[in-house]
């Protein structure tokens, strides 16, 4: 029990990603006094700007979109509850790549170009402070294939394992100890999920003047999903749902909300996920849920610890009754 209180890391490309993927898992953790950390690899400069009156700040006019978004994410961390939030390498140290193939995927700086160990330091440094039990991040598609949610993923295993490396040094890391994450997990949408969502948006959207929305995304515009078996854990946030939508909100450059559904800047309808999946992919699974799934991220951990500790009390236990005989 010695590494309790709970600790919770999630490593995102981008402000926003944290509130639509983990918006109800961060928001149930925090309020349940788990230490949550949030690390985003990138200001999310190269995003597309949704109200108009902010439109001066994109990419290709003031560049000022980047400084914009650490506002919105402090926003929407407040809406979550979520006081620990930080950049990998501090604010700017990594700039958004933009969609897969374009000429800012390769600038200096970008975080598709940076070096994957010098990377990964920034974020042993978070992991040996921290010591978190839980690990969330993406698949290694990135979830949908956008290259800084690729790296962020890169990133994230990669810095796992050099955490965990008495032999790994840098001067990012010089402080703490080796810690090893008890339990990895990837960012999931069971496809019944999804296409259970869509089917009812798609009825909402046929009521003329139900929804502000008029077109919807596709399934396979949800990153993450897979077959349903693959999901091993599902962390019901319906409690949440408030704390997500407002988090999602706060990001009001990139996302409009009216749940339970949201617009990206493509203008096509989602639905608004307040039960959020993952796949475990390090770490011993427990659950006996619905479907023998997980319904906590760090289930099974304290069991760990508490076997080892009833395993020093048995073999004490044997080692007194020897000596009796
Ligand atoms: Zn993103």
């Amino acid at each position: 029990m010695s590494d309790l209180p709970r600790r919770l890391l999630l490593v995102h490309a981008h402000p926003d990603d944290e509130s639509i993927n983990n918006g109800a898992t961060m928001a149930k953790y925090a309020a349940e006094g788990a230490r949550v950390t949030l690390v985003t690899c990138t200001l999310g400069e190269e995003g597309e700007v949704i109200p108009p009156r902010l439109a001066h700040l994109a990419p290709d006019r003031d560049d000022a979109l980047g400084p914009y978004r650490v506002g919105e994410l402090a926003e929407a961390m407040k809406a979550l509850g979520v006081t620990d939030h930080r950049f990998l390498g501090g604010p700017g140290r990594y700039r958004d790549s933009g969609m897969m193939g374009a000429e800012q995927n390769d600038r200096p700086g970008a975080f598709w170009a940076a070096d994957l160990d010098e990377a990964a330091a920034h974020l042993v440094a978070v992991i040996r402070e921290v010591r978190p039990q839980v690990l969330v991040t993406y698949d290694p598609n990135g979830g949908y294939g956008h290259p800084d949610h690729i790296q962020a993923h890169r990133v994230a295993m990669r810095a796992a394992d050099l955490a965990a490396d008495p032999g790994f040094r840098t001067e990012a890391t010089e402080t703490g100890e080796p810690w090893h994450i008890a339990k990895v997990y990837w960012n999931r949408v069971p496809r019944s999920v999804a296409v259970a969502g869509f089917a009812r948006l798609r009825e909402d959207l046929a009521e003329p003047g139900r929804l502000p929305f008029t077109e919807s995304a596709a399934v396979t515009d949800v990153p993450g999903v897979v077959d349903d078996e693959v999901v091993t854990t599902e962390i019901d946030g319906t409690a949440h749902a408030a704390a997500k939508a407002a988090a999602m909100r706060a990001h009001a450059t990139q996302i409009t909300v009216a749940e339970p559904y949201f617009v990206l800047s493509n203008d096509l309808a989602q639905p608004l996920f307040t039960t959020e999946y993952y796949e475990l992919v390090r770490g011993r699974r427990a659950g006996g849920g619905r479907d023998g799934r997980e319904t906590d991220l760090f289930e099974g951990i304290e069991d760990i610890e508490g076997a080892e500790g009833i395993q020093e009390t048995a073999g004490s236990g044997a080692a007194q009754n020897g000596a009796g005989l």
